[in-house]
């Protein structure tokens, strides 16, 4: 029995083949090459010493199993996925859009901080849809609202910061902050949203230099900070000094078409860093998002675009620009709330069929993501293994950042007929876990 593993032979014979010792030829084996002693050897680089160096944690484990099981299994039931499904995106008009138009005009470098015709369609959508009044020259267009977030952790803020984040918090943006050097501390959501005299009691012991928040249908809690919060969050805010970054994905997807003004809408002492998406009301690939901030800082990140890839693609701003200022808006908002209430609807009730008693949440009244406490206490790693097997993927919320025992089932991925069975298999995955 030899006491070594066959991964360090096969290194091993890659080594010697590298340094021209041996020699493999297909169908007739590996022999001693004609090796001239004393000839310079020659090395494969240590590509995996290469793969784990560079400053960027990988994303949590669990994030990686449930994309690898949907690429693996196209049926699998997907409530994983923070995103729309196909027919939630306006597909046809957009392609009407792509016909009608000639977006291959112009197809130099964009402008690092925009398009402009884009800039100025957010300017008008910011002030019909959000109650934001603001200009082009304060607007950034991102590839989404993760390279905002990516390019205020990268370029505000420095190794060794503490910042405020919501616990549970966005999954995607943990490891961001965490390989950017940023000192995390939490401010616990309950079902109003986060308390916002727990930031005085953090800048006084830390000395936090920023907020992060989603308040309105936070991902993963779904919830929608109240009124009162939000004025008391916005005041210590201007108390100390401390800029607070607004991710706002979901704030449109109210169900019943409320207005939800966001934070940014009342920001008299301006300390707010808005960062809007294309994402959940319109298509995800398109990779649209913005952020509006005062215009210093839009130009220091626009310089930063300018070194990290020139600036987004034109074509997904001509069509975005397009698609803001034409009469399909609003009819896709209109759709989209209508249907995701209804997807809601379909969770809720294979939730109350499938495990009454089991699981407890609360109703999210607008976004795509509904947070569920387990009443029986199951291991995660092992909830999701046996989820998988049945067909069905889902988020553990200790990806969240919080205690485990939750789960986030998002419902716009998934298509409607799919709802019920694929609660179905979750339950029986938890079953299988408490017999
Ligand atoms: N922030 C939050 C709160 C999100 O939920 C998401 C997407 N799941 C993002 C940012 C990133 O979205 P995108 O880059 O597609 O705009």
């Amino acid at each position: 029995q030899l006491g070594v593993n066959r991964s360090t032979v096969i290194l091993a014979f890659a080594e010697l083949r590298s340094m021209g010792i041996i020699e493999s030829r297909s169908g007739s084996g590996t022999r001693v090459s004609q090796y001239k002693w004393g000839a310079t050897p020659r090395h494969t680089p240590n590509w995996k010493r290469y793969a784990e160096g560079g400053s960027f944690l990988p994303n949590v484990p669990f994030l990686r199993r449930i994309r690898e099981a949907l690429s693996q299994t196209p049926s699998m039931i997907d409530f994983a996925s923070g995103e729309l499904s196909g027919d939630l995106s306006p597909m046809n008009e957009i392609a009407m859009l792509m016909d009608e138009h000639h977006y291959t005009s112009y197809l130099g470098y964009a402008n690092p901080q925009g398009y402009i015709p884009l800039r100025q369609a957010l300017v008008a959508y910011l002030d019909q849809y959000r109650g934001i009044q603001t200009t082009e020259s304060s607007i950034l267009i991102t590839s989404g609202s993760q390279q905002s977030l990516f390019l205020i952790t990268q370029c505000l803020l420095s190794p060794g910061d503490a910042v405020a984040i919501e616990d549970p918090s966005y999954c995607y943006s943990l490891p961001m902050f965490q390989s950017a050097g940023l000192r995390l501390f939490r401010l616990p959501v309950d079902r109003d949203g986060v308390r916002p005299e727990d930031i005085r009691t953090l800048y006084k012991k830390h000395r936090i230099k920023m907020i992060f928040t989603n308040p309105n249908y936070q991902n993963p809690t779904g919830t929608f900070l109240t009124d009162e919060r939000r004025n008391k969050l916005l005041e210590i805010a201007s108390e100390l000094g401390l800029p607070i970054v607004e991710d706002d994905p979901y704030s449109l997807t109210d169900y019943e078409g409320e207005f939800c003004p966001p934070l940014k809408s009342v920001d008299p002492h301006g300390n707010i860093i808005y960062i809007g998406s294309f994402s959940k009301i319109v298509a995800s690939g398109l990779r649209i998002g913005w952020m509006v901030a005062p215009h210093a800082i839009v130009e220091r990140l626009a310089d930063a675009r300018q070194q990290m890839d020139f600036g987004l693609s034109v074509i997904p701003q001509q069509v975005a620009a397009q698609f803001l200022i034409s009469s399909h808006f609003e009819p896709q908002l209109n759709r989209l709330r209508m249907q995701l209430r209804y997807k809601r609807d379909l969770l809720i009730e294979a939730l109350q069929k499938e495990l009454p008693g089991l699981i407890q949440y609360n109703i999210p009244q607008g976004g795509i993501h509904m947070w569920c406490k387990l009443v029986p206490e199951v291991n995660d790693a092992k909830l999701l293994e046996e989820g998988i097997k049945k067909g069905v993927v889902f988020v553990p919320g200790s990806v969240y950042g919080s205690d485990s025992g939750y789960v986030r089932f998002t419902f716009a991925r998934a298509k409607e007929e799919d709802i019920g069975p694929g609660i179905a298999a979750f339950a029986e995955a938890l079953r299988e876990l408490i017999k």
